[in-house]
């Protein structure tokens, strides 16, 4: 795929993912959910038709498509169910230290696989005691020989207990002060073969369940000092650079099950009949849609132009990102609850799909950087240092 699509190829690509999504995905996605185990069937599903290496350089197995493909990607998927998203996104986030930090050689050995499904991978960097103030990260890699001797705690790591391939953030300069100290490393884990690398406590959570949030546990974990992505010392900016992306993500992610959602609350409105008429003939009702469609509307523009800045370069990119990310994502928790109240009584029960939009996009707000952290972004961008 080149790198530069026009709106035409755009259309035609957003059309061909949604059939997918339609066809295959929507009709599984309920049991995935009760299920909760992750979807492997999805994974194959994404790589034969080369949806797992979307950014990926075609010399490492990937598309070289622009992020806004990858975005309407995600949105169209997310759309109809959202843990098959999510199996895109955290690979994808994974990945993209590898895309930025890595050597030819790591690119090589990691990239096809992880284009081809053959590998998860997983993104490393939260711990119980830090998660938005990711520089207090206390995992300690101290240099011994040409290895690394790991020790420390990570939680809630997406795909953590079934990934082969981690980007993972840790302490290799301890007296350096804050961000400084922090490098990222380029971890495997066999789980029948990876002394020192264990996984401790699968979280019970209340949405997303097939994706489990494991904790890693690592005991004196040896790797070689060639397994460092970028710089020692830089991979807390490393870190932040995949932030910029990932986040896009997961705005796409939130449009698409906002989207998702008002497609139920539309269908469900013309078809259920109150006081001898379908609701949908209330205006009450009217103006709730029509509020929901616009708002989604803006954070979807939104979306786009981050991405078409990040596909350019621009140094307004991580702005726009992290706007997209807040307005995409609280968007979607004002569709989800409406088009939820639309449903009535019916919406808080199981059988239907909306709980399932609503208990998911209950996440957007907190990963990836909360949204709180997103306005101080902002804020930051405009105050400058003071
Ligand atoms: C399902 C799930 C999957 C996840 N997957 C991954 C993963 O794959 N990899 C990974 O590394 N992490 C992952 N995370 C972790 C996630 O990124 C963190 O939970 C998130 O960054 C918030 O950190 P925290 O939970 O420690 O909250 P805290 O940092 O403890 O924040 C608590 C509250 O304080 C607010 N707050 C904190 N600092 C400020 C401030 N300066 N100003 C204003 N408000 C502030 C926060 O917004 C929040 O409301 C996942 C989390 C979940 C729930």
């Amino acid at each position: 795929m080149p790198n530069q699509l026009s709106q035409e190829e755009l259309a035609a690509f957003r059309a061909s993912v949604n059939r997918l999504a339609k066809e295959k995905l929507a009709p599984m996605a309920e049991e995935i959910d009760e299920k909760g185990e992750f979807p492997w069937q999805v994974l194959e599903l994404f790589r034969d038709n080369d949806l797992l290496g979307l950014q990926f350089p075609e010399q490492y197995g990937g598309s070289a498509a622009p992020i806004l493909a990858t975005v309407i990607a995600v949105e169209e998927v997310a759309r109809y169910c959202g843990n098959s998203a999510s199996v895109l996104n955290v690979n994808s986030l994974a990945a993209v230290p590898i895309l930025l930090g890595g050597s030819p050689e790591q690119k090589e050995k990691f990239l096809p696989p992880l284009a081809r499904g053959d590998l998860l991978g997983a993104f490393a960097l939260t711990e119980p005691n830090t998660g938005s103030d990711a520089a207090g990260i206390t995992t300690k890699a101290e240099a011994d020989g040409d290895h690394y001797v790991v020790n420390g705690r990570k939680c809630f790591i997406s795909n953590g207990d079934l990934a082969s391939v981690f980007s993972l953030f840790v302490k290799t300069d301890l007296q350096a002060p804050g961000v400084k100290g922090i490098s990222a490393l380029l971890v495997t884990r066999d789980k029948d073969d990876s002394p020192g690398f264990s996984i401790g406590r699968l979280e019970k959570k209340i949405g997303g369940g097939p994706i489990h949030a494991a904790e890693l546990i690592f005991e004196d974990f040896r790797v070689p000092r060639s397994a460092v992505l970028g710089e020692p010392g830089r991979g807390f900016y490393l870190a932040m650079q995949s932030l910029d992306k990932g986040r896009l993500n997961i705005a796409a992610t939130a449009i698409g099950k906002a989207q998702g959602a008002l497609d139920l609350a539309v269908d469900y409105a013309r078809r259920r009949v109150v006081f001898g008429k379908p609701v949908a003939k209330f205006q009450g009702i009217q103006w709730m849609l029509a509020e929901m469609a616009t708002k989604l509307e803006a954070a979807r523009r939104l979306t786009y132009h981050a991405a078409e800045l990040l596909d350019q370069g621009s140094p307004e990119a991580s702005q726009a990102g992290a706007m997209a990310k807040l307005l995409a994502t609280d968007t979607a928790m004002e569709v989800v609850n409406k088009a939820l109240q639309i449903h009535g009584g019916y919406g808080y029960m199981k059988d239907y799909a909306i709980q399932r939009y609503w208990r998911e996009a209950r996440l957007g707000p907190i990963i990836e950087g909360t949204n709180e952290i997103q306005k101080n972004i902002i804020a930051r961008n405009l105050i400058g240092r003071i």
